[in-house]
């Protein structure tokens, strides 16, 4: 958190680098680093955050020539509002997936993107070539369902399988041959100057395999615009920003090919209750000023019931107190946050004239020595004043 690599060395550019060379690199570094390309891997995810958030500040004009200027103290710690406690400065993975597919992804905007710039895979062996796209699907759910877990019905709209032709693409009860220029194998050996180069069968598209007779439906493609419909998993102890891979279920493949995955990502909708924290989870808790003076008890919901917890005599409004273990189970089993309580004194504020009377014969009677935090104030405010003063005389006897 202290010493930041520098955000044109996290990319490897130098510093007067243009748009395009700073793109270029970002792009290089944030397909290898990717979360989905390493999965579980959190240096990569770390990696992946760092090489974002340098991109965020170097592709954008104003914020480029501020780090420039003032290096990381141009955006301070404090970065991204909200003040969730313990603010870390950089992105998260949620906005730094967003930031990636707003360089690269298509559009934006609708609930289906894909990955990596479309489908192909640009000729990496011929298997992979029908293989069909990996999809986002955007998700929100409620708090309770990302601590407790759900299942969830999804349907959306996909190429799917051509179910005339069971996606092969010939016309049923028609012939499919071996590829007679592959002999089956979707690939064919090119000769380059000196060298053999092993590429996609041209004649079948790499499936090994020719259609004598397309199928009408789907004119051969072997793909339709269809439905899916899947029911969802929600492991207890999902955030916001995590995804969840669903094997076979994004676009069908063409000819055969294999189904792309479906990236479920997940939206946590504010609680009324819980702010979430990483496994931490704070709760505001209102307390009647009298019990806040005098002492006392109050209930706190926690995710398992409730609790009783004590409120010592004296307690201020933002006194922070603490249930350990009570916050959230880690999904993969490291044990569990704790529940922070942030203590909230109610003043109160409808009241008739009779306990109008006594709050006022009440601020009468609290000297300052009851008062001391008041006591306090006055002392620095006039000390404030006297320092201003000083000052003030010195600059105008310098002229
Ligand atoms: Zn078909
Ligand atoms: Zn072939």
């Amino acid at each position: 958190m202290s010493s930041k690599a520098d955000y044109y060395d996290t990319l490897g550019v130098q510093k007067g680098a243009s748009k395009e060379e700073i793109k270029k690199a970002y792009r290089k570094m944030a397909v290898k680093y990717h979360p989905d390309k390493n999965p579980g891997d959190t240096a990569a995810e770390e990696k992946f955050k760092e090489v974002t958030e340098a991109y965020e500040v170097l592709s954008d004009e104003t914020k480029r020539q501020r780090y420039d200027q003032f290096g990381h103290a141009a955006f301070g710690p404090g970065r991204g509002g909200g003040g969730g406690a313990g603010g870390f400065g950089g992105v998260d993975l949620e906005e730094a997936l967003r930031t990636f597919m707003g360089a690269f992804g298509g559009g934006g905007g609708s609930i289906f993107e894909n990955f990596f710039g479309g489908g192909g895979g640009g000729g990496r062996g011929g298997r992979d070539a029908n293989r069909g796209s990996d999809l986002r699907f955007d998700l929100e759910i409620d708090f309770e369902e990302a601590v407790f877990g759900s299942r969830r019905e999804l349907s959306f709209n996909v190429q799917v399988e051509c179910d005339a032709c069971s996606g092969t693409g010939a016309e049923p009860g028609s012939s499919v041959e071996t590829c007679p220029t592959c002999r089956g194998q979707g690939e064919v050996l090119m000769s380059q100057g000196f060298f053999q180069v092993r590429q996609a069968c041209p004649d079948c598209g790499g499936t090994g395999k020719k259609i004598k007779n397309p199928c009408k439906k789907c004119r051969g493609s072997g793909q339709m615009q269809g439905k899916r419909s899947i029911t969802l998993r929600i492991p207890p102890g999902v955030e916001t920003g995590s995804r969840l891979r669903v094997q076979g279920k994004g676009a069908g493949g063409t000819r055969g090919g294999a189904a792309g995955d479906l990236y479920v990502i997940i939206h946590v909708k504010p609680h009324a209750l819980f702010e979430r924290h990483d496994l931490d989870l704070l709760i505001t808790v209102p307390v009647p000023f009298s019990v806040a003076s005098l002492g006392g008890e109050v209930t706190v919901p926690t995710l398992d019931g409730s609790s009783r917890i004590k409120i010592p005599a004296g307690t201020q409004s933002g006194r922070m107190l603490r249930l350990k273990n009570k916050g959230v189970k880690d999904p993969r089993g490291y044990g569990n946050g704790d529940l922070h309580i942030r203590v909230q004194v109610e003043t109160p504020s409808k009241f008739g004239g009779k306990i109008k009377k006594m709050i006022e014969q009440l601020g009468a009677m609290l000297s300052d020595e009851l008062q001391p935090e008041e006591k306090k104030f006055q002392k620095n405010m006039d000390e404030f004043a006297r320092r201003r003063e000083e000052l003030n005389k010195l600059s105008e006897s310098k002229g």
